[in-house]
């Protein structure tokens, strides 16, 4: 296929059908015909600015795509990279140690929206020699303490700097930029992602020995799915700050009286500042996927499998109950794992060893949407004859309990409406219009899977607070 040939599919198949999820790789090679912009919705989006306008580089576009037909797929590219020296779980990807605990020195866990392994193991490779470069995703005024808004890829090189970049930003971010950057400054990097994106990166390295050589570390994070800028507005305007008001967000925000799972959330409007407790303000069920991008209904990685080590959060009964947070992490590269077990001799890192299984739990209900429903929603794309990516799951026309087919399609009308209403609602200024459009959708999400007794219990409930009223 010549160039030309792959950058228009790649525009007629994961483009035209609403699968990209912004991560910028096509957009990084010299004179890209690609460039990345904010749509309608609130989401990056890649966009062709003309066809005919490319030359330098012979890139293979559809294969820099993480969606892309064609391209090799998770567990591909990681058994390139970590077979020789891991073990293979086929949830959790390539292993070669499994930990839960959290960062005992500094203040990386209480800067941290976890235990702040994130950070600290950015950290640790710039201070121990083994990058010269960290690329994270921080706020353009973190120097400031702020946590405005946009979010952006930005390259740290000291221990401060790094810092400044703790926090999951749940926001729309994209490489592309960045990546130019490293392309030009020479030195060793580590680059934080999600699973999609670090695929991407692993995939452009296979076309860009520029980036092959530069880029030394990748490190994953844990992921559920990406939001839109909508999100943040979302949750904002629900504490009184409208969109364009909207200043700054920071989204795990830890609440000292409360399990680590009962986080709140922050925003900064131009008129003053809120916290919030995250589940007291709608749409932020997490499971129920509002202002998912539609890209991550169809990714089946929640490890970022293709990663030298990920992080995330241990959502296990042992852990949760500790409001400081508590990461669950998995290493594939011996020197990531020989840091956190030198660190943890010196009593740097609190760490349990974990295993699969336990890492596994941690993510129950993320892997079962990932690795198993995706069948069941790759089915019902198929159903209307539209392209699909390929995954590693296959179409499945059925799920068992059957009150899952149910919640899956209810998922994925949420998705559609939380974007559509929403936009709906900052035209006319009108929080209501996306509330009342999805809230009887939510509820009916809601009640799927409960018993009878649950169903009358809560019936009964809400029966007493209208006559209390
Ligand atoms: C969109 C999203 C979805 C997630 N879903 C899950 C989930 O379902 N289950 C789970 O257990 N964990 C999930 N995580 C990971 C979790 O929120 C924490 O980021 C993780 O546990 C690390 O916390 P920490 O305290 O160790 O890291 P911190 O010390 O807080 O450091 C986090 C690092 O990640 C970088 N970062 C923040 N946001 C992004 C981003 N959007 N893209 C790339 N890098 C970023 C920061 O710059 C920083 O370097 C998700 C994170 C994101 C951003």
């Amino acid at each position: 296929m010549t160039t030309k040939q792959s950058l228009q599919a790649l525009n007629d198949t994961v483009i035209a059908n609403g699968y990209c999820v912004g991560c910028g790789a096509c957009a990084v090679p010299d004179q890209s015909p690609f460039k990345i912009v904010m749509d309608d919705y609130g989401q990056y989006q890649s966009s062709l600015k003309d066809a005919n306008v490319f030359a330098t580089t012979q890139n293979d576009y559809e294969k820099l795509c993480p969606f892309g037909s064609g391209t090799p797929n998770e567990d591909e590219i990681a058994k390139q990279h970590f077979s020789e020296t891991c073990d293979h779980n086929n949830q959790v990807g390539y292993y070669n140690g499994v930990f839960a605990g959290h960062v005992a020195e500094g203040d990386f866990r209480n800067q941290g929206s976890s235990g702040g392994m994130g950070t600290w193991v950015l950290n640790e490779l710039l201070s121990k020699g083994l990058v010269d470069y960290v690329v994270h995703v921080k706020s353009e005024t973190a120097a400031q303490g702020l946590h405005n808004i946009p979010f952006k890829y930005q390259v740290s090189e000291t221990l401060e700097e790094i810092q400044q970049g703790g926090k999951s930003r749940y926001y729309p971010i994209e490489l592309s930029e960045v990546l130019k950057t490293v392309r030009n400054n020479p030195g060793r990097y580590a680059v934080v992602g999600l699973p999609c994106f670090i695929k991407s990166i692993r995939l452009l390295q296979a076309q860009d020995p520029i980036l092959a050589e530069r880029i030394q570390y990748c490190v994953g994070l844990v992921c559920g799915h990406l939001k839109s800028a909508h999100y943040a507005q979302s949750l904002a305007w629900q504490m009184g700050i409208a969109p364009q008001e909207l200043e700054g967000v920071d989204f795990r925000i830890k609440d000292r009286s409360q399990p680590a799972n009962r986080y709140s959330t922050y925003a900064k409007g131009s008129t003053g500042e809120k916290v919030v407790p995250t589940n007291q303000l709608f749409g932020a069920d997490w499971g129920a996927g509002a202002f998912k991008y539609k890209a991550c209904d169809f990714c089946d990685d929640v490890f970022a499998e293709t990663a030298d080590v990920v992080l995330g959060d241990a959502w296990l009964p042992e852990y949760v109950q500790d409001s400081y947070g508590t990461n669950v992490v998995v290493t594939r590269n011996q020197n990531i794992r020989q840091l956190i077990v030198n660190a943890r001799t010196e009593g740097r890192l609190e760490m349990d060893d974990l295993g699969v299984a336990k890492a596994v739990q941690s993510q129950d209900a993320g892997l079962r949407h990932r690795k198993i429903a995706i069948g069941y929603r790759i089915h019902r794309e198929q159903m209307t004859k539209a392209w699909v990516p390929t995954k590693r799951t296959g179409p499945i026309n059925t799920l068992s309990p059957r009150y899952e087919m149910k919640r899956q399609r209810l998922r994925t009308k949420l998705r559609l409406l939380s974007h559509e209403s929403f936009l709906k609602a900052k035209r006319k200024s009108e929080l209501l219009t996306y509330i009342n459009t999805v809230q009887p959708v939510y509820a009916r999400y809601s009640r799927q899977g409960r018993s009878f007794f649950h169903r009358l219990i809560s019936f009964l409930k809400r029966r007493l607070i209208i006559s209390a009223r």
